[in-house]
């Protein structure tokens, strides 16, 4: 009989010699987890140790581990229907949809896909035909933020502002423009939040302007910059944003991978903003990562344009898994629940506490700011409250692996080449208790 220990040995080891791990060279000393099973907001490992998933996964498992439900809503559709491509339609699709629309309080038609990245992709594809059908054929290009993440993918990735992330694959996609992102901690000396935050937004007219106008067909942005380092912006930023994509004919893209379902608080982050955003992007939350499902929402006006009759005027966009029925019966039994335990409330309550229990740490000489909106907190270590410049890799690496050693997961944000990778990150399950909570204060 293998003991437990002999167990992880062994499959330590076959992860070694087969798997290729996601963004980071294997690390001998401390190699990856392999994760053995969930529950609520805790994981085990293979040795039996436990973890409070301080990050969700990667910001994804809102409803937390373990959730019966979830699973049998997946076995139940596998076994009445496991399949129809999109080009035709299911019960759990349309409910679904249906349901993303009323959360919107809005009128969108609901495109599905299987990542964010996909969702995404699909932004940038629509908004090139529409304005093509719009009578505008030379908008095509996009700005974003620096330091903001989008996704894997070509297209998704040019729309990234990390540079580490992207230097070794390109060429990536033509078309992206980047503009740098309200960081409120490291504004200059002297100057208002608003008024940065108005100089920042005016960036993006300043683009569009250098640019030609009759070239841009959008804006990507996230409400607030998550994996870049939990950016919070003023609200008249994201106002002054909305107002110059209005005026120049620039479609407004929210991407709401991490910042929809609960995250910060409300149904999805631009709602804590005046923002009518053109097209919504969503994911992660969508499913609580059970399974794999994303959406690209589009206004109805918009969508419009590709519902002519015309030749040629439908979106030539397909993907085979999209839209899968168990993965949308997953969505509706998973947004059940949010709303049942009021997942969305308790997110802005335990954020709030989370919040004002961390002011006792503001006079800790290595900690700089501390910030969030929702149960989504992004603490940014310095070497010098002064100065205020980051914390060094060593610092930040030591803070994570004692909170690890102690049994709390948390990520690590920010953008490496710009030198604030020093940002780190809470981004638990919406379903914590609130002995998890203490647990992690
Ligand atoms: N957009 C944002 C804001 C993200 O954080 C991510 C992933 O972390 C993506 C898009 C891409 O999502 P995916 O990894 O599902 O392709």
């Amino acid at each position: 009989m293998t003991t437990a220990k002999e167990t992880t040995k062994s499959l330590v080891q076959k992860d070694r010699e087969n798997v290729w791990h996601h963004i980071s060279a294997y690390n001998e000393k401390n190699p990856p987890m392999v994760v053995e099973s969930g529950e609520g907001a805790w994981i085990t490992d293979h040795a039996g140790n436990r973890f409070l998933d301080g990050m969700s996964g990667l910001w994804a498992v809102n409803v937390g581990y373990g959730r019966e439900e979830l699973a049998q809503a997946a076995y139940e559709q596998m076994k009445k229907l496991a399949y129809v491509p999109m080009t035709q339609s299911h019960g759990p699709a349309i409910e679904l949809a249906e349901k993303l629309n009323k959360m919107l309080g809005d009128d969108y038609q609901i495109f599905y896909s299987n990542s964010g990245s996909d969702a995404n992709e699909v932004a940038f594809k629509l908004a090139r035909q529409y304005h093509q059908q719009n009578g505008e054929p030379s908008r095509y290009k996009f700005i974003s933020r620096y330091r903001a993440y989008h996704g894997s993918s070509m297209g998704a990735l040019a729309a990234t502002g990390q540079a580490l992330r992207k230097y070794k694959y390109e060429p990536l996609a033509p078309g992206f423009l980047h503009v740098a992102p309200p960081d409120n901690y490291r504004r200059p000396a002297g100057q208002s939040i608003e008024e940065y935050n108005i100089q920042r937004a005016q960036e993006f007219e300043e683009k569009i302007i250098w640019e030609q106008k009759e070239t841009i067909a959008g804006i990507i942005m996230e409400p607030l910059i998550t994996g870049g380092g939990i950016l919070i912006p003023h609200p008249v930023y994201l106002e002054k944003v909305q107002e110059i994509c209005n005026r120049h004919g620039v479609l407004l893209i929210v991407d709401e991978v991490i910042c929809g379902f609960g995250r910060t608080g409300k149904s999805f982050g631009h709602q804590h903003f005046n923002l009518k955003p053109d097209i919504i992007t969503m994911a992660k939350g969508l499913t609580s990562a059970y399974l794999p499902l994303s959406v690209t929402a589009i206004r109805k006006d918009i969508y419009e344009k590709f519902d002519t009759g015309e030749e040629n005027s439908h979106f030539r966009h397909v993907n085979t898994f999209g839209g899968n029925p168990a993965a949308c019966a997953v969505a509706l039994k998973n947004l059940e629940i949010m709303e049942r335990e009021n997942l969305f409330e308790r997110s802005a309550e335990i954020g709030e506490r989370v919040l004002k229990e961390l002011e006792t740490l503001k006079d800790h000489p290595f900690v700089g700011d501390i910030r969030g909106l929702g149960f989504l907190i992004g603490i940014e270590l310095v070497e010098d409250k002064e100065t205020r410049e980051p914390a060094t890799n060593a610092r930040v690496a030591k803070i994570i692996g004692e909170c690890k050693a102690n049994g709390l997961i948390i990520g690590r944000n920010g953008d490496t080449v710009a030198g604030y990778n020093n940002i780190l990150a809470l981004s638990p399950p919406l379903s914590c208790t609130d002995e998890d909570v203490d647990f992690i204060l």
